[in-house]
């Protein structure tokens, strides 16, 4: 049996980032965490892979890059009920294939000394009073603080945290990739734009469907989904999305689902366990998570780092640092937000973006995390958003 400091248990963004954060405060770690993922890089993953500006600032600032092949957005087709609104930008979207981006970010992890062990699924864990044991096909392994990076299933939630709790949290999509060929009746790729439909929220979806360029194997696709809050929408998902194919000129596609866990007012914090990335909750309205993984391993390192040095495993207080902090407020507002854009707010919030520039500019640089925009209150937003013609100014997108 070997002995760590820290197990993560899942190497995606949120087990990846986790990692980068920690070796960057204390390069000493390095060799006292382990990484125990279940599948082996590249491995495959059901995203969309759209990466707003804030990842690239957090890959800047773990100095680790985009290099993966990628697809840069510089405009966004927003539509509502009777109305279709485009916002321009400069570098508002980066699209990635998640397999080569985990992949990236999992050879940057090991590049700085940390161990990942591939093929090796957590199967137990059981937290003693001096540790938490943990058992795989390969072995048996003791930490003094487990990371459950492990994504929506999360089984380090449900073993040390949570236990069987409400599902209602869990939201879902479908997604599939057409070929960009003659019959392509899409233009995304061309004009370098990607686009959002919410025209069926009226009818009863929490959720939205997309479009987004994207290459695969050096070739142009378009990559069509359909996200809902509810899992229980998951029926209505799939003749949507296979609506959305025959629209882009595609036939045949194979779809492909997942399930996204939503930011709720749980538990994400035990003794010895603290939950990352999707195994927490990440935002409801539009299902985006990879910039909140990042902010989850920033929020862990620190937490963890802390507990080491002080041989305080209980961990308290580390939740409610992650709620107040500004990440934490930008959940609970994006977790407000789908409950009024979804619920009866629908028309009034649907007529706005629709009708209003100041709103469609101020909430995509809110919600991108341009120039720190999402670390600024509501107010201060909602004010920007009055001033319309102000915010115009400002740059949409990255630099
Ligand atoms: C269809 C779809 C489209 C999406 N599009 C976007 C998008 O465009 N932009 C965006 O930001 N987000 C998007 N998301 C959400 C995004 O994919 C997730 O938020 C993100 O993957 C969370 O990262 P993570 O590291 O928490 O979890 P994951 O990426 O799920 O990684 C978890 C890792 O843990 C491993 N693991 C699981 N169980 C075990 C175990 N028992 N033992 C060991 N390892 C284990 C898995 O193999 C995996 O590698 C989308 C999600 C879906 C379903």
């Amino acid at each position: 049996m070997r002995e760590w400091d820290v197990i993560i248990c899942g190497a995606g963004p949120a087990g990846a980032a986790t990692a980068l954060h920690l070796v960057r405060r204390a390069p000493t770690l390095a060799g006292r965490i382990l990484i125990l993922e279940k599948a082996r890089h590249p491995r495959p993953k059901v995203c969309a892979g759209g990466l707003i500006p804030h990842v690239l600032d957090s890959l800047d600032e773990l100095e680790v890059g985009l290099t993966v092949p990628h697809v840069m957005v510089d405009r966004a087709r927003i539509e509502v009920p009777s109305r279709r609104v485009e916002v321009e930008g400069r570098r508002v979207c980066a699209i990635i294939r998640r397999a080569e981006f985990d992949a990236s970010l999992a050879a940057a992890v090991r590049a700085r000394g940390v161990a990942i062990h591939e093929d090796e699924k957590v199967l137990t864990l059981e937290r003693t009073q001096d540790y938490v044991r943990i058992t795989t096909a390969r072995g048996e392994y003791r930490a003094a603080l487990v990371v459950g990076a492990d994504g929506s299933g999360s089984m380090v939630r449900r073993r040390l945290v949570a236990g069987d709790e409400d599902k209602r949290a869990i939201g879902r999509a479908v997604m599939a990739d057409v070929p960009v060929e003659g019959a392509c009746l899409w233009d995304g790729h061309r004009r370098a734009r990607y686009d959002f439909d919410f025209r069926a929220v009226p009818s009863g979806l929490a959720g939205y469907a997309w479009m987004f360029p994207c290459l695969i194997r050096e070739q142009p696709h378009v990559n069509v989904g359909v996200y809902a809050r509810r899992a229980a929408e998951g029926p209505r998902l799939v003749p949507m999305l296979e609506a959305l194919v025959r629209e882009v000129g595609g036939a045949n596609v194979r779809h492909e689902a997942a399930p996204i866990r939503g930011y709720a007012p749980t538990r994400f914090v035990a003794p010895r366990v603290v939950l990352v990335g999707d195994a927490a909750g990440v935002e409801p309205l539009m299902g985006e998570g990879i910039s909140f993984a990042f902010e989850y391993g920033r929020w862990a390192a620190d937490e963890i780092a802390m507990a080491l040095a002080r041989g305080e495993w209980a961990l308290t207080g580390a939740e409610d640092r992650f709620r107040t902090s500004w990440v934490g407020k930008k959940l609970r507002r994006l977790s407000q937000a789908a409950t009024m854009f979804y619920g009866p707010g629908a028309p009034v919030l649907l007529a706005a973006v629709a009708r209003w520039p100041g709103v469609q500019n101020a909430g995509l640089r809110w919600y991108n995390g341009v120039d720190g925009w999402d670390r600024r209150s509501g107010w201060e937003v909602l004010w920007s958003a009055v001033r319309g013609a102000a915010v115009a100014r400002e740059p949409l997108g990255m630099r």
